[in-house]
């Protein structure tokens, strides 16, 4: 048997997923192991060698089987896997500024390790979904989380960048300004943009600036009753998809957002297609489907063979990470890169 292993690694959880030579995947959803990751590089890199064994235990597999392993984290780190100097996101412990994990986890597990921040990876996965192996698509990928990840794909290539910042889609500016039904609004983001993909569309953006911004004007809105607006905006997706007039007005403007963009990569890269993830769209297949229109209404008009780019929701939301990594892994092995 020939496997290559997937491996997501966050600060708290290491999702683990093997795929086989036929392009099977062994491990159905999630295979998890404790990240450690506040005790330190070291540590870390102990669990994630631990864990590889226990899945591949679970799937009646060995160390031996494994020719290559996909790994992925938050970013920033370079396009090499080495970790920013100012640490990573969720990985807060002196030990990881400029930590090479890729080189490391190589070292403990004597098998090649591709890397790719965890973006990419779920965005090479949206990619895969769509297109396999083939060697001549285009994709772009956002992920709507806490803040927006993603990436762009070209044939088989994940757009790393010379710095690893490629396909850092949420930090794209788009002109909010022309969305209907926001006049005022002013989207700050973390990175110090206005405006940008993830000041609009992310769960950051709900309790940041949307919810604030709807709650003002409908003063007699339930949601002025909970504690917070960190604890309302964790609602907002599931009362809109019950049809809570507010909420979705909230998810409009988060689709408008993503329309305006999804039209920038469609001038840009005139794409094979067009893929939406992460917790923001797992939900019903009916909101699925009214936010995907949405996006599409949200975006200027379009040339009639530019309107037919497909969008779709990314599949397998919570294990996109691990199943990026391990079709990278299986690429750094039938094509070298
Ligand atoms: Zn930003």
């Amino acid at each position: 048997m020939s496997l290559v292993a997937g491996i997501d690694v966050g600060g708290t959880a290491i999702n683990y997923t093997l795929l086989d030579d036929a392009g099977t995947f062994l491990i159905e959803g999630l295979c998890e192991h404790p990240a450690l990751a506040r005790e330190g590089p070291v540590v870390c890199v102990r669990q994630i060698a631990e864990g590889l064994a226990v899945a591949l235990a679970r799937a009646g597999a060995s160390a031996s089987d494994v020719v290559a392993v996909g790994l992925d984290t938050p970013g920033p780190a370079s396009a090499t896997g080495v970790l920013s100097a100012e640490g990573s996101t969720n990985f807060i412990h002196a030990g990881w500024a400029g930590f090479d994990l890729r080189g490391a986890v190589e070292a403990a597990l004597g098998t090649p390790v591709a890397y790719l921040n965890d973006g990419n990876a779920a965005a090479l996965w949206g990619h895969y979904v769509l297109f396999g192996d083939r060697a001549d698509a285009t994709s772009v990928s956002a992920v709507i989380g806490t803040g927006l990840g993603g990436g762009i794909v070209i044939g088989r290539h994940v757009v790393k960048g010379v710095n690893g910042f490629g396909g850092e889609v949420g930090h794209v500016l788009v002109p909010y300004g022309s969305i209907a039904g926001t006049e005022g609004i002013r989207p700050a983001c973390n990175c110090g943009r206005f405006g940008d993909l993830e000041s609009l569309c992310s769960l950051t953006a709900i309790e940041r600036t949307l919810l604030p911004y709807f709650l003002a004007r409908d003063p007699s809105h339930e949601l002025h009753r909970e504690a917070s607006l960190h604890v309302a905006a964790k609602r907002v997706r599931g009362m809109a998809e019950r049809g809570d007039k507010l909420c979705r007005d909230v998810f409009r403007v988060q689709a408008h957002a993503l329309g305006l963009f999804f039209d920038q990569m469609i001038n840009v890269f005139d794409p094979d297609g067009l893929v939406v993830g992460g917790g923001a769209v797992e939900a019903s297949p009916e909101f699925q489907e009214w936010f995907i229109a949405e996006v599409r209404r949200g975006m200027p008009p379009q040339r009639e063979e530019q309107a037919q780019v497909p969008i779709v929701v990314m599949p397998n939301g919570d294990a996109a990470g691990a199943r990026g990594a391990a079709v990278d892994a299986w690429n750094l092995v039938r094509h070298g890169a």
